[in-house]
């Protein structure tokens, strides 16, 4: 076996592999998988009851079966139902599969359920116990992402991708994706089941004909690596990215230059997988722009492109301000410079208690807008309104927040938003609701 393999291929080449999705009609997952010229269909069916000793628990199962068809091999295979029993080479494979899957699947979110997996072999020339494991987590997944379209899970409980691949030493060389000739004369012959985190599941190694040494062992796991890293990516060309959406970190350039505002947009958008970074970080000069409109959205949208032009990220804008009532809705977009340009906000809560001197409690209501804007490069626009009802206080309060804060008493509290700690006030103000929407907008843009 020095020199050529048999099939032509390099060392460290995979045979043609081809997953073909929605192969039969039925189940809820199905996909054929070619290896070479091993042939494997892989079905997801999904029941709506859990493991007996799950049962309660809340939590799901996965378990596979494995068979090879009379005609898949040289000689017929006696079928299973007629010798009365599984043999222990197919009892060994399914739950190798069974478990392969698990260890990748969170069992809370599936709920009590039971994903059942089918892998039959049509034609074996090696690799089918791997080409079922990977085969087997399309089926899977895709059976989940219909389970998503019927509501039945909030999120695909899946948090990394699987894929199996032989290895082995023939003719004195490493050697990738062995084929049944190349495998039937193997010295070591390893089965390695991975995630494209790099993670081992399962090694399976066997010294057929001799022992084999810890470099040789290291050599065969390194060629695994690369065989599990294009099948991943195989896989992905078809389930595309699983990524938890709380995983995917995005870097975003915020528009305003209002620190108490970017403080308060990173710990909110920190939770969910935006990096805010300011103007200057983002490398734009500084420039005003000027907030001409008399909208939130007008303003906000004006800021958040005009930055995103120079800097090309994507970027994040805040236009917000208070509306009273009883001022038939002012400040409103003029809340920064009620007080005249340049003034601060000392200056803007002593006109604002100036005006409203006389007026009632009950007549004080008033609340917080925010609208937020992204604007990705190439113009993209996505646009959320966040509002938070209160009253304004007759009498500063509290040294937290910023602008209003000191005055502005939100529904349902005694304290005014300057005497409630940060993380309190993000729950409920109008910038947290605001970025809530867009964190929706977000998932809807994403397809997740
Ligand atoms: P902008 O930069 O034009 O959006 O100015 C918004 C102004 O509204 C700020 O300068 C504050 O005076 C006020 N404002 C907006 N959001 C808040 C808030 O969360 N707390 C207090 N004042 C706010």
């Amino acid at each position: 076996m020095d020199g050529a393999r048999v099939d032509g291929r390099a060392a460290d080449q995979l045979r043609p592999f081809k997953i073909t999705n929605d192969y039969l009609m039925y189940p809820a997952g199905s996909v054929l998988v070619e290896a070479g010229n091993t042939k494997v269909i892989c079905t997801a069916c999904v029941e709506e009851k859990t493991a007996k000793h799950l049962t309660g628990t809340g939590q799901g199962w996965v378990t596979a079966e494995y068979g090879m068809l009379p005609g898949s091999t040289g000689s017929r295979k006696a079928r299973d139902a007629s010798r009365g029993k599984v043999d222990g080479r197919s009892t060994e494979i399914q739950r190798l599969i069974g478990r392969s899957l698990r260890s990748v699947v969170d069992m809370d979110k599936l709920g009590e359920r039971t994903i059942r997996i089918d892998c039959d072999v049509i034609q074996a020339d090696g690799g089918t116990r791997t080409a079922s494991v990977t085969g087997a987590f399309v089926a899977m997944v895709e059976a989940m992402k219909k389970m998503k379209e019927q509501g039945l899970i909030g999120e695909i409980p899946v948090r990394s991708f699987v894929s199996a691949v032989s290895v082995g030493k023939a003719g004195g060389r490493a050697l990738l994706d062995l084929c049944y000739e190349e495998d039937s004369q193997a010295q070591v012959d390893m089965n390695v089941i991975m995630t494209d985190r790099g993670e081992y599941i399962e090694v399976q190694g066997t010294g057929e004909q001799s022992p084999f040494s810890e470099q040789e062992l290291m050599e065969l796991l390194a060629l695994a690596k690369k065989g599990c890293g294009e099948l991943h990516r195989l896989q992905a060309e078809i389930i595309g990215d699983l990524t938890p959406a709380e995983e995917k970190r995005v870097t975003v350039v915020a528009a305003t230059q209002n620190k108490h505002k970017i403080e308060e947009i990173s710990a909110i958008t920190g939770e969910f997988g935006m990096d805010i970074v300011s103007r200057r970080d983002a490398g734009v000069p500084d420039f005003e722009v000027v907030e001409d409109g008399d909208t939130f959205e007008y303003n906000s949208e004006k800021k958040a492109r005009e930055i995103m032009e120079v800097c090309q990220k994507i970027t994040i804008a805040d236009d917000s301000g208070l509306m009273v009532d009883a001022l038939d809705g002012a400040p409103g977009v003029y809340s920064a410079r009620f007080a005249g340009d340049g003034c601060d906000d000392e200056a803007n809560n002593d006109k604002l208690l100036e005006l409203l001197r006389d007026v009632p409690m009950e007549k004080r209501t008033a609340k917080f807008v925010s609208v937020i804007t992204m604007v990705f490069p190439g113009g993209e626009t996505l646009t959320a309104r966040g509002e938070c009802p209160g009253h304004v206080a007759f009498e500063r309060r509290g040294d937290n927040g910023f602008g209003y804060d000191p005055l502005f008493v939100p529904e349902g509290y005694e304290q005014s938003f300057a005497e409630l700690s940060g993380p309190e006030k993000n729950k409920i103000s109008h910038r947290a609701r605001a970025l809530q929407k867009l964190r929706e907008l977000l998932t809807e843009r994403s397809g997740r």
